[in-house]
């Protein structure tokens, strides 16, 4: 039987965004953009998906919680923790284009190997959207300059692949410090029980 594909707009994604991801030319949602994109726009949910890359998960992810964001409080509202600095600039690149039409929102990637200063310049200026590396971002927060305590979706990206990199300490001590009444969403091509336990 062939699959009846909903279009982005079903999905329920607001203008602006639409308007962004038809210009990346972005026809129809992919399969597991289909299944997160309505959940996260739900209110509190926990979602575990597995997803290999290349999947769209980027966009899956990336452009609900956009739309959960207001753009006029200026404070770090969600959070998407990836492994490598390659992948956080990607992602934060990738979440730029989709924000394209969002006036004012700003999304800063924070990873190690990298000016600290110049990270905690861009966080004093105020960020909607945090995409960092584990380590780093614990170091900012034992800084002072990273404030959680407004986040409400975090997104854990290829948490596997964060886990055999050893980060599962600052990923614990991360998710302390964010709001229990949060919304967690773990991408993992596979699931060890450590993701098991973190899910
Ligand atoms: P990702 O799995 O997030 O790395 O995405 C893989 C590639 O697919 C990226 O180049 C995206 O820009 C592209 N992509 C994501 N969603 C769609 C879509 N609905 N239609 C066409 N291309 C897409």
């Amino acid at each position: 039987m062939e699959r009846i594909m909903k279009t982005f707009e079903e999905l329920g994604l607001q203008d602006n965004l639409l308007r962004a991801i038809a210009e990346l030319g972005y026809e129809n949602p992919m399969p597991v953009q289909e299944e997160v994109i309505p959940y996260l726009l739900g209110e509190d949910n926990d979602v575990v998906a597995l997803a290999q890359t290349g999947t769209g998960k980027t966009a899956a992810f990336g452009l609900p919680i956009l739309q959960k964001i207001n753009t006029k409080k200026l404070y770090p509202q969600a959070l998407v923790l990836s492994p490598t600095r390659e992948l956080c600039l990607q992602i934060a690149d990738d979440l730029k284009d989709y924000a394209k039409y969002m006036d004012g929102l700003s999304v800063l990637a924070v990873y190690g190997g990298s000016s600290i200063e110049t990270q905690i310049r861009g966080l004093r200026r105020g960020v909607h959207v945090i995409v960092a590396t584990p380590g780093r971002l614990l170091d900012l927060m034992n800084r002072g300059v990273a404030d959680l305590s407004a986040v409400k979706n975090v997104i854990l990206d290829e948490a596997d692949e964060m886990l055999n990199m050893g980060f599962s300490e600052s990923i614990d001590a991360i998710l302390e410090a964010v709001p229990e009444n949060r919304n967690t969403l773990l991408f993992s091509a596979t699931m060890p029980d450590e993701i098991a336990k973190i899910a």
